[in-house]
């Protein structure tokens, strides 16, 4: 099942054995083809912002199962004449969390003979499991190393990301600065932008002091309403603003694309309307 966005972005969701299902994004820009791609079939971490995370947590994705969502993603878009160059693992689930799996997956995207995508174009994101993050950095494998941080104070990010609670944002920032330092990767820090929860000038300080000299990125993500939570998306102008202050801590830092957003494009939200849909109950007359 496939859904496009002005042909821009395109989803489609897998249905997988066990009644589970989970979904892939490919993205077109001028100069690349991204594939924003799915490891678990809903997630453990329970974000309570995330539309994944609202699910019961169904499985771990087996390795070729994530690969055949980049094999699907080579084959759509060679038809257009393009290259898939980049694949994110920011789709459903916590990869760190079906740590061998996504792994083998890489391995197999990354061989010359199979996928030959660069592991320095390969994304794999983390909201935080640390000996995870210290067993990558032994793998030998430069992927991009992107936290799910969204938080620079142990008090909201045990709210927004609860394996805060086991580990705290000191701890995590220091273990993914010892991935850079051993692989020479800058790493990407994820900040999803939540309007009035974590956009404000005591949030872009406490970022600053956190990442401040670092081999750091800043990636803003402006939110994108997902139905059930409490949170907001902020305006363009609150997103403007807390970029120009993050940028005055010294920070490198972008605004990431929000296309899509009117087709469901976000993490988890074509999976979780197909889930409502089912869960409603049949009309009867
Ligand atoms: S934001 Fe990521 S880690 Fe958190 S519940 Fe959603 S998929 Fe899981």
């Amino acid at each position: 099942m496939s859904q496009a966005d002005r042909s821009l972005t395109t989803k489609t969701l897998y249905e997988l054995d066990g009644g589970h299902s989970v979904e892939a994004v490919v993205m077109r820009y001028a100069d690349r083809s991204t594939l924003c791609i799915s490891s678990q079939a809903g997630c453990p971490i329970g974000c309570p912002f995330c539309a994944t995370g609202k699910f019961p947590f169904g499985r771990n994705l087996k390795a070729h199962e994530i690969v055949e969502q980049a094999l699907d993603a080579v084959r759509m878009l060679a038809a257009e004449g393009r290259r898939l160059s980049h694949v994110v693992f920011m789709g459903m689930g916590e990869p760190m969390a079906n740590y061998q799996s996504v792994i083998e997956s890489v391995r197999r995207m990354s061989d010359a003979d199979l996928l030959g995508i660069s592991p320095r174009r390969i994304v794999v994101s983390t909201s935080g499991l640390i000996p995870r993050i210290a067993q990558l950095g032994e793998e030998k494998l430069p992927v991009t190393l992107a936290i799910s941080l969204h938080a620079a104070r142990d008090e909201l990010r045990d709210v927004l990301v609860p394996i805060n609670r086991k580990y705290p944002v000191a701890e995590l920032v220091a273990s993914s600065q010892a991935y850079a330092g051993k692989t020479g990767r800058r790493v990407s820090y994820e900040w999803v932008l939540l309007a009035g929860v974590n956009d404000t000038e005591r949030d872009a300080k406490e970022l600053g002091t956190l990442l401040r000299g670092k081999l750091a990125h800043v990636n803003l993500i402006p939110f994108n309403p997902v139905d059930g939570t409490p949170y907001r998306a902020p305006e363009r102008a609150a997103v403007r603003r807390f970029r120009e202050m993050v940028e005055a801590q010294s920070l490198n830092v972008t605004v990431r694309d929000t296309r899509g957003r009117d087709a469901d494009a976000a993490c988890g939200q074509l999976h979780e309307r197909v889930m409502r849909e089912r869960a409603a109950p049949v009309p009867t007359s």
